[in-house]
């Protein structure tokens, strides 16, 4: 097998052999050869249905014909300048078009920049140190939000490395508890800058809002002038044109975006109000900076990703989701485990576990031991999911109802032989 060989030479110069941590899962992950569509191939020539994808950037599937055409356009006209170009404004125009709270857009290359500029922002407009992130959910990789994270860093929170006080003015609270925050900001509200929150928890599986939460969260900022960030690098682009904030409907002040905004290309982008986003430098003097801000190659690779993002596509991903959720309840219904399935839209997991899954608590209750049982008896059969009961799955528009069905049919195969 080529894949073990080269993760045998892999673990000897990339610490865990991958560049990062969730890509690794035993006895050795597949090493990618090539993908298109919806198919991601290995170097021993195995073809997988990928729900994967990337961990969401992949909207259109892998290798989409129009958006390997304008990169190839772009790069031969070079690959970074130093210098703006008129792509990140038409760029930045198609995600104030969309997004209904962004008036204003700066470039970064990840959404981990992204949320990092974000709550720098917050405290520097609001004046206040304090923020609030929720149990389990991920911005990112740096120091202030790797507080009780999910992800890959879900069974070890905390990293070695962050000072503790870094993370004193980090609060977290569990998702979908209203009482919780409204405890919380009777407390510390007059301290707090922001609430930064996956409005669909993407980083512990996949958990939706309750009715009504994202409105309340919305209302208790407003009252206590608290900044409210979406964190929308999965759900932004992906869930409607404007993202949860559209689908929901829920303003936040600001917006992080990554994965798709990027069209399969490092990037990510940070957005909201004019009036909070104008304190950036150099309009304002809250430092946020990069070389590659605004690559243009991300850059095209985004434009030509939204632009064929249509209305159309938005209702066939809602109605692969549907199919493919109703189709794993139906046959776990006949068989004798407990489980949950979740996700809107193209989103979706599956827990094991007989009680609903609210939050992170409710998360960790499902059994992992399954769950990777499961993940590995579809990679037997050529379907990849993460390979993680703490990451979502999603669905691309490169996979047709063939693809949706024969992942069924091997879900089906893999369920019908586990035991809880
Ligand atoms: N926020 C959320 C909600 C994410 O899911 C992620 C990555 N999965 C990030 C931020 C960090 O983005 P990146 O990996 O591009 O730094």
């Amino acid at each position: 097998m080529k894949s073990e060989e080269l993760f045998r030479r892999a673990s000897n110069v990339l610490p865990g052999g991958v560049s990062s941590p969730v890509r690794r899962f035993d006895p050795h992950p597949f090493f990618a050869a090539g993908g298109s569509g919806c198919l991601l191939e290995s170097v021993d020539g195995e073809s997988y249905i990928d729900y994967c994808l990337a961990y969401g950037p992949l909207i259109l599937g892998h290798a989409h014909p129009r958006v390997v055409e304008a990169v190839n356009e772009q790069i031969k006209r070079g690959t970074t300048y130093g210098v703006p170009t008129e792509g990140e404004i038409e760029l930045a125009e198609a995600i104030i078009e969309r997004v209904p709270c962004a008036e204003m857009v700066r470039f970064t290359n990840s959404g981990t920049e992204a949320t990092m500029a974000a709550v720098r922002l917050a405290r520097a407009f609001t004046g206040r140190d304090r923020i609030v992130k929720f149990e389990g959910s991920y911005h990112g990789a740096h120091d202030y939000v790797l507080v009780r994270p999910g992800s890959g860093a879900a069974t070890a929170p905390d990293s070695p490395g962050i000072p503790v006080d870094t993370v004193r003015n980090t609060l977290t609270v569990p998702f979908n508890h209203e009482e919780a925050m409204a405890e919380l900001i009777e407390g510390a509200g007059e301290d707090i800058a922001c609430i930064l929150v996956e409005p669909v928890m993407g980083n512990i599986g996949c958990i939706e809002p309750e009715n009504g939460y994202l409105q309340f969260l919305r209302d208790i900022t407003r009252e206590n002038d608290i900044i409210l960030i979406f964190d929308e690098v999965i759900t932004g682009f992906r869930l409607a044109p404007g993202g949860a904030q559209e689908y929901y409907r829920v303003e936040p002040d600001l917006v992080t975006l990554g994965k798709i905004v990027g069209g399969g290309f490092p990037m990510g982008a940070l957005a909201g109000r004019r009036e909070i986003m104008e304190n950036i430098s150099p309009a304002g003097n809250v430092y946020q900076a990069g070389t590659f801000n605004g690559n243009p190659v991300s850059v095209t690779a985004g434009r030509e990703t939204l632009r064929l993002l249509d209305g159309r596509m938005y209702s066939d991903l809602e109605r692969k989701g549907s199919t493919l959720r109703a189709g794993l309840r139906d046959l776990l219904s006949d068989l004798d485990l407990e489980y949950q399935v979740t996700g809107p839209a193209s989103m979706f997991q599956l827990y094991f576990t007989g009680e609903e899954v609210r939050n992170y608590g409710d998360a960790k209750k499902s059994d992992t031991v399954l769950f990777m049982e499961y993940f590995h008896g579809l990679l037997e059969r050529g379907v990849f999911i993460p390979p993680s009961q703490f990451e979502c799955c999603f669905i691309s528009a490169a996979h047709e109802s063939e693809h949706i069905e024969a992942t069924l049919e091997a879900a089906e195969e893999v369920l019908s032989g586990l035991k809880n």
